[in-house]
């Protein structure tokens, strides 16, 4: 099962997708994870990714579409993925339709994960990081056993800097002009599914149960 989460920063994609992952034992990949851990391990990759980041912009897509396609080569991902913050732009989902098309292949499902714009706002300042394995939790809404220290591996937990109200209006504007044209992509190709991402995350993850099932 292959399958693109979308839907602005901050609405809960990498949340629903790592329930996905779990359940459906398939690779959950983010192309912003994987820009963090390059900035966290200090790679020449992760330098130029970071420049961009802070700045509320999309990574540039030679660098993106580089580190993608090496991840989903690997062997974990014969059997399908959940992809979560790629593709971010329609040049994106071309390279992906081109790679799936060599392989005879499609994704099954797009699934758009509705959230108002107001929401977003309370939902990325409130969002906390560990810097080491990219567990996500919300100061209001998911918080940790203990606060400021990941439930999964005790290290501390962060705002990222992308995630101050400054850089998150830009991050916005990015999405409506970029990433929303997917949504329109991926709904003439048939495969677009929404859910009411407003709900409490259990039950988006019902509604997202009943698309896939
Ligand atoms: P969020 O989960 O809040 O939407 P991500 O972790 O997906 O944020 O992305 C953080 C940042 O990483 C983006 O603002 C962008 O700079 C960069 N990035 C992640 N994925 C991509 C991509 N597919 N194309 C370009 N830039 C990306
Ligand atoms: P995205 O990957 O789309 O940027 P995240 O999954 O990181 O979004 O979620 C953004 C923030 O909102 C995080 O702090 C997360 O814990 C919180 N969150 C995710 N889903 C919900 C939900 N359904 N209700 C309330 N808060 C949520
Ligand atoms: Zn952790």
């Amino acid at each position: 099962m292959k399958i693109i989460m979308l839907g602005a920063p901050g609405a809960g994609k990498g949340t629903q997708a790592k329930m996905i992952a779990e359940t459906y034992h398939i690779p959950h990949i983010s192309t912003g994870d994987m820009f963090r851990m390059n900035i966290k391990n200090g790679t020449e990759l992760g330098m130029e990714a970071k420049t961009y980041m802070d700045q509320g912009l999309l990574v540039p897509d030679e660098l993106t579409v580089r580190i993608f396609l090496d991840r989903v080569a690997k062997e974990d991902c014969k059997d399908g993925y959940v992809l979560d913050g790629f593709p971010r732009n329609i040049p994106q989902a071309e390279v992906l339709e081109d790679a799936l098309n060599k392989l005879g292949d499609q994704i099954d499902y797009a699934i758009d994960v509705e959230v108002p714009d107001e929401n977003i706002i309370r939902r990325m300042s409130g969002r906390r990081a560990c810097t080491s394995c990219g567990a996500t939790y919300h100061i209001e809404h998911v918080p940790p056993k203990k606060e400021g220290i990941c439930d999964d591996c005790g290290d501390a937990l962060v705002l990222r800097d992308d995630d101050r109200p400054e850089t998150v209006e830009k991050r916005l504007r990015v999405y409506q002009e970029q990433t929303q044209p997917l949504i329109e992509f991926y709904s003439k190709k048939g495969v677009l599914r929404s859910v009411d991402g407003t709900k409490d995350m259990q039950d988006v993850f019902k509604e997202i149960e009943e698309i896939i099932k």
